[in-house]
């Protein structure tokens, strides 16, 4: 452990032509300048993304660390309604599904395994098939993390959309890596360097520009270029070094469930370590039971499934939800136990939500920041989902935001969007303790009563200064509650 004196870091500053005066505060930049004098690597602590290390942490036990082996990656398509999410993904199921060629149909159990043929060798992965930011949004905030890798869909011929930037903002805040596909590149009007514009003003700089984000130029309705872009997908997650240990009992989530008419309860599980098997007992979520069958994605039974595979389960006792988490146990009793533990805690998960505990407002900022309490409570950033009536009312709030003093609190933008205020905008509040800010827009009654149900903050204004203020005075602590 080496610890850097304080007469070391005054001599260094003063070096540098620097007098502190023994209260500032250090920039970032000038912390990691005597960070490397010393030799000491700097992290760049980001809330969101301790989160996911942790989460990560969470699916891989000690044992695990020296028998992982490489696992598929696990994709979700993102983008604006109506710029081919759907298209592409057909188009990839039917072309490039292994069960397809075998004159099988895949049986929509949610997700699907996809061949990639890359330098003459098959790599597989797995394409979720629920579309959109909105399951996305709604599984991380149960907690849940099985993407590796998101495609962010974009029509040449329409470019950036409002839900263009929400797909965006979850993939950013979740620290998932994105591919963009830009589509449509077949259509009359479509202008590919457009959309690479615009996207590079949002911060996604394109590779060929120099930037790190893949762009590949598509046609999802002819087939045109796919071959390329599952080809940069599996590039993409290469950079990853995705790993599992299929060597033990299996554990993952569940993405998709329901009730069969014959089966009873069915739910598609994703395995995110270890391997499922016939036979075994599983709780997931409140529900548990014996996996009776497994089902794969063509519909063919199989006696089990490893890392990142789809798999039907039949044999629960109830339907769980989406985003639940699932672990395989040693015995039915053990499961029952683990069931009602969990139905327990998400009650008192539920009203402490409901009562605000540990919630993130403004107004728990003010008294943290005025009690000198803000570690340890997440609060020395604030994350905005900013939802607003028009583009132009985006900058304004912005920059208004951004010149207010960040001494104490640092602002931090998860999503800046027009339009009304929807659920998936509260999972992202949820996920990464966000509050959503809405100026000139509207939350129907039931997104509102779905905030208040998870605890998150929403404030609308129709007066910039209110807004303004609100934050400037929970920034320095001066905010009166307001309840
Ligand atoms: P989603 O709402 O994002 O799932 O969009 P869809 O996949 O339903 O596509 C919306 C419309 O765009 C449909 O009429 C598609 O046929 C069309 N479409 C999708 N991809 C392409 C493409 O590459 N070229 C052209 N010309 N049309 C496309």
């Amino acid at each position: 452990n080496l610890v850097i004196g304080e007469g070391e870091i005054l001599g260094y500053l003063y070096s540098k032509g620097i007098k502190p005066d023994g209260v500032q505060t250090l920039d970032k930049d000038m912390v990691k300048m005597i960070c490397k004098e010393h030799d000491v690597e700097v992290l760049d602590v980001d809330p969101i993304k301790v989160e996911e290390m942790a989460r990560k942490k969470e699916i891989f036990d000690e044992e695990d660390l020296d028998k992982l082996q490489d696992r598929p990656p696990v994709i979700t398509i993102m983008g604006h309604v109506d710029h081919g999410k759907t298209t592409l993904l057909d188009y990839i199921q039917k072309s490039k599904v292994a069960s397809s060629e075998a004159g099988g149909i895949t049986q929509g159990i949610g997700a699907y395994k996809v061949q990639v043929p890359i330098d003459g060798k098959v790599q597989q992965c797995v394409f979720l098939d629920t579309p959109g930011h909105e399951a996305f949004g709604a599984m991380r905030a149960r907690g849940a993390r099985v993407t590796d890798i998101a495609i962010i869909v974009v029509a040449a011929d329409d470019g950036i959309r409002p839900q263009t930037n929400e797909a965006i903002a979850h993939a950013k805040a979740a620290g998932v890596p994105m591919v963009v596909a830009i589509n449509k590149i077949d259509k009359e009007g479509a202008n590919a360097e457009r959309v690479m514009q615009e996207l590079s003003l949002i911060g996604l700089m394109p590779e060929d520009w120099g930037g790190d984000i893949p762009m590949v130029q598509v046609s999802a309705l002819k087939g045109e270029n796919i071959d390329d872009l599952l080809e940069t997908v599996m590039l993409v997650a290469e950079l990853q070094d995705l790993k599992a240990n299929p060597d033990r009992s299996g554990k993952g989530t569940v993405i998709e469930a329901g009730l069969h008419k014959a089966k009873g309860p069915v739910a598609t599980f994703i395995v995110q370590n270890g391997t499922l098997k016939v036979g075994d007992i599983v709780v997931c979520g409140e529900a548990f039971g014996k996996a009776r069958a497994l089902f794969d994605d063509g519909g063919n039974r199989v006696k089990e499934a490893g890392p990142s595979i789809p798999v039907q389960v039949i044999g629960l006792n109830h339907v769980p939800i989406a985003g639940d988490e699932f672990e395989v146990v040693d015995s039915l009793e053990i499961a029952r136990e683990k069931a009602e533990l969990r139905a327990e805690s998400l009650r008192n998960e539920r009203i402490s939500a409901k009562a605000g505990d540990g919630k993130v407002t403004l107004s728990s900022l003010a008294s943290a920041v005025s009690t000198g309490k803000l570690s340890g409570l997440d609060l020395h950033q604030l994350n905005i989902i900013l939802k607003v009536d028009v583009q132009g009312s985006i900058e304004a709030v912005r920059q208004a935001l951004q010149v207010l003093p960040q001494d104490n609190v640092t602002l931090k933008f998860l999503l800046q969007a027009t339009g009304d205020i929807s659920s998936s905008d509260i999972d992202l509040a949820v996920a990464s303790k966000g509050i959503i800010l809405g100026f000139n827009v509207r939350a129907p009654g039931s997104v509102k009563s779905y905030a208040e149900n998870k605890g998150v903050e929403m404030r609308l204004y129709r007066v910039i200064y209110e807004l303004i203020d609100d934050v400037r005075n929970a920034m320095e602590g001066l905010l009166e509650p307001v309840e």
